[in-house]
């Protein structure tokens, strides 16, 4: 908690640069340089009046020299990427926390990472949209690069190759390597629980039959089902989730053989 907490105050300070993104990005100026001034009477901002939301509040929204209103979007801005890069701290922290090898805690760590960015960029977009219907390229761009390295490069620490750029309802999307290594079988009964060990066995081999992701078989929300309903006959196989008639017709008297030996 203590954690979500330091990212969403970090939140704050990246939401006051993200107000500096979302007026000199569009108009092509540095992000770098000058400091921020005051859009009234030019006095660049002393940092004691720069605090995230705390300098909003004391300054009362107005200038210290010219008591010029301050817009009350900018501490908006910061108070809702603390809010967001906390919710998105407190969602991923606990895959970084929970893997116990390194490359699983790097792959979290990586993947923290490329969401909080994401989200930061998504807050200076969304109101840069609001303000001037443009995405500007130079935000947008690095996006796809930088979120698709971290992504993938979390994707591969974490010995996730069922990644895939289409959807897949089954398959496992976030990558950490406990959360796969215990798979959802523990809330099941404790002969369900095996039924869906034999049917996960069954479609490893069948996979490496056809050289194909084991998701490609069948995805293990899908073999859980069938774990749970032991199905009898073909039309037991309706309305499970992930069983086409064409899976059907390929696979079903295989799962019925494969629940019923287990
Ligand atoms: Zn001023």
């Amino acid at each position: 908690m203590a954690a979500v907490l330091a990212v969403g105050a970090l939140g704050a300070v990246i939401g006051s640069f993200l107000n500096v993104v979302v007026y000199r990005v569009p108009r092509g100026l540095s992000v770098a340089r000058p400091r921020s001034a005051c859009g009234s009477c030019a006095t660049t901002i002393r940092w004691y009046d720069n605090i995230p939301l705390v300098s909003w509040l004391v300054l009362r929204g107005r200038c210290r020299d010219c008591a010029a209103p301050i817009a009350v979007r900018y501490p908006l801005v910061e108070l809702g990427t603390a809010v967001l890069l906390g919710v998105v701290a407190w969602r991923f922290l606990p895959d970084a926390f929970a893997a116990t090898a390194a490359p699983g805690v790097v792959a979290g760590i990586l993947q923290l990472v490329a969401y909080l960015y994401l989200a930061a960029i998504s807050v200076a977009l969304a109101v840069i949209d609001v303000e001037t219907q443009r995405l500007p390229n130079p935000i947008v761009l690095p996006a796809y690069i930088v979120g698709l390295a971290m992504l993938g490069a979390a994707a591969v620490l974490a010995g996730d190759r069922t990644v895939a750029f289409r959807e897949e309802p089954d398959r496992p999307v976030r990558g950490s390597a406990s959360r796969r290594a215990a798979p959802a079988a523990a809330d099941l009964e404790p002969a369900a629980a095996e039924r869906f060990e034999a049917l996960r066995a069954w479609r490893a081999g069948e996979a490496k039959a056809q050289g194909v992701p084991a998701y490609i078989v069948f995805g293990d929300a899908t073999l859980r089902q069938v774990a749970v309903t032991q199905p009898q006959s073909l039309g037991d196989l309706d309305g499970i989730t992930g069983i086409g008639a064409k899976k059907r017709e390929a696979y079903g008297e295989a799962l019925i053989r494969v629940v019923a030996g287990a």
